[in-house]
């Protein structure tokens, strides 16, 4: 039977994905009223914390700021064991929400979405599966995540490699079998360290292919105990507006001293602190100069070099694995534990694939320009088509049947990260323009997300209006205005996925770095203004 034949022909809002914000949407629209059907790729819920379950796989946010806040009964009943929860244990929470809310009756699972397109005379989405069934409804509301679209290394030969091949970002269910075989990873930024750090006493050999060496911080990850949670969950109330309410949507935040008026002991002593918490306090809960000064950041970026310098044995090793084209902080600054040891052990050995490119996949491991490497197992830690990759993906269309792929190839535009011009009804979570395309502890921003666009839908049937676009000319003040604070700081000048947006056919800096706090006073402005920058009719 089809999977979505119970699904009456028009409904009133589409939710696509069942991760994080995909749980949330269908949660908050079916509180306003609407009929709402999810559709999921994968057979199970969770996004990211479905199909990344590679070895290792955790997040670099405290568990007790990555969740959710809307209901008293479900942060008094689930409990963290860790201070950064695995990715067994998110997925876990992640169903729990699911049954808790029964959000999974409005779910069709292993339902990929293939095309949405717009009828402008009807004014409803025209969605259609990977198996050729097609849904209408008034709203749409992607919420594919921002980091879900996998990319593979344009390497000859990829598909001729007869040993095991993985990417991380399409992690099989069944075990993996790491003991006794010899493992290449490509890769060596937030993934492909953890996988590296765990794998690496399992494997007979592990061959890193590193191309980019990054900053790090150690991860400080106790298990929690029932005191220790009592005193978290203490915090909750203050917690649950204060993650709005700072730069990076965590509990703590940028301080407030200026780095240049401390002695250099002090400044020391406070850098000193930041690393000894384990956390990426280091990176967005300190001095936001760090970002904007290149003095500043130099500062920081010796300070980090130095300790990973500490922790390698061999110099040479240790000075492939210093970062030294980009400062501290303008790429995605990862936790780490025990990464570096991994590169005292005999079995383990880093290539330098800027000395020595990889040249091509054989059918038995892969070739540099120097040797070959045998492999039984080849791990792609390559990442993600950031932001725009799982929409892109999808054929989305909107009036005039203009492709949103098409458009963004060239110039990637929304409005407060949520809307698009030209693409009437149609809201996405984690978008390009917005914090949670990057800079952000992603439950914070989804979830204000989420309120916003459940606000937005419920205002325009509230004036008995069916229409909400933004305006080309509110559009256009966003994109300058998030060009304009990106331009302000030093990423732009770091090449990382960051920068895979595209202005005129240029890099874009895809996550909006006026701050969570900043970003939703802009929204919550635009409400207040009764949504001026968007077309409701
Ligand atoms: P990524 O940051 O895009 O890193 C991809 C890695 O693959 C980089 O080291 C890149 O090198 C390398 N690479 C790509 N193509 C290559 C090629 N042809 N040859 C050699 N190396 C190549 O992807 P990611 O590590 O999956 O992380 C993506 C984001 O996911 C993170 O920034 C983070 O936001 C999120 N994440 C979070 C966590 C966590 O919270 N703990 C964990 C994992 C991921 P270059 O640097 O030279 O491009």
């Amino acid at each position: 039977m089809s999977r979505i034949a119970s699904f009456s022909p028009q409904i009133d809002a589409i939710v696509v994905g069942a991760g994080f914000s995909g749980l949330y949407a269908i949660y908050r629209l079916r509180e306003l009223g609407l009929d709402v059907r999810g559709f999921e790729a994968g057979n199970g819920v969770g996004g990211t914390w479905y199909w990344n379950r590679y070895l290792g796989a955790r997040t670099d946010s405290e568990g007790y700021v990555y969740h959710y806040w809307f209901s008293d009964e479900l942060l008094a009943e689930w409990d963290w064991s860790e201070r950064f929860p695995g990715q067994a244990e998110t997925e876990r929470y992640l169903n729990h929400v699911a049954d808790r809310f029964e959000l999974r009756r409005h779910i069709a699972f292993n339902t990929r979405i293939n095309a949405a397109h717009y009828d402008a005379d009807r004014a409803v989405w025209r969605v259609t599966t990977a198996s050729g069934e097609t849904v209408t409804a008034r709203f749409l509301v992607m919420c594919t995540g921002g980091l879900s679209a996998p990319t593979f290394p344009n390497i000859p030969g990829r598909d001729a490699f007869r040993g095991e091949s993985y990417h991380t970002g399409q992690w099989p269910h069944a075990p993996v079998e790491f003991h006794g075989k010899r493992v290449g990873v490509i890769g060596t930024a937030a993934t492909g360290i953890q996988v590296i750090q765990s794998i690496a006493a399992q494997v007979a050999s592990l061959t890193v292919f590193q191309r980019t060496a990054n900053y790090t911080i150690p991860m400080r990850n106790p298990r929690l105990d029932d005191a220790e949670r009592a005193r978290l969950r203490a915090h909750y109330p203050e917690w649950r507006h204060r993650v709005h309410d700072t730069f990076a949507g965590f509990h703590f935040d940028q301080m407030p001293q200026a780095f240049n008026d401390l002695d250099a002991d002090e400044r020391m002593r406070i850098l000193e602190n930041l690393w000894a918490d384990g956390s990426l306090k280091l990176w967005i809960g300190s001095f936001r100069e760090m970002f904007a000064d290149a003095s500043v950041n130099q500062v920081f970026s010796d300070f980090v070099r130095a300790k990973i310098r500490a922790r390698v044995h061999d110099p040479r090793i240790a000075e492939k694995l210093l970062p030294k084209d980009h400062g501290f902080g303008t790429r995605r600054v990862p936790l780490e534990t025990n990464y570096y040891e991994a590169f005292n052990r005999s079995n383990v050995e880093l290539v330098d694939v800027r000395a020595e490119p990889i040249e091509r996949i054989t059918p038995s491991g892969l070739n540099t320009s120097a040797r070959e490497y045998p492999l039984d197992m080849l791990v792609y830690a390559t990442g993600f088509t950031a932001a725009t990759g799982a929409l892109s993906e999808v054929d989305v269309r909107g009036r005039g049947g203009v492709s949103l792929g098409e458009a963004w190839n060239h110039d990637v535009r929304t409005c407060l990260g949520m809307q698009v011009h030209g693409y009437p009804n149609l809201f996405m979570t984690m978008g390009p323009l917005s914090p949670a395309a990057a800079f952000c502890n992603v439950p914070t921003c989804i979830q204000q997300q989420v309120d916003w666009i459940r606000d937005a839908i419920a205002h325009v049937r509230a004036r008995g209006c069916t229409v909400m676009e933004a305006t080309a000319e509110a559009e256009a003040q966003w994109v300058e205005h998030a060009d304009s604070l990106a331009n302000m700081t030093l990423v732009p000048k770091t090449q990382s996925w960051y920068m895979s947006g595209k202005a005129n056919g240029k890099p874009r800096l895809l996550p909006y770095a006026g701050g969570v706090n900043g970003y939703k006073r802009e929204c919550d402005a635009a409400k207040a203004r009764g949504y001026d920058g968007f077309a409701i009719r």
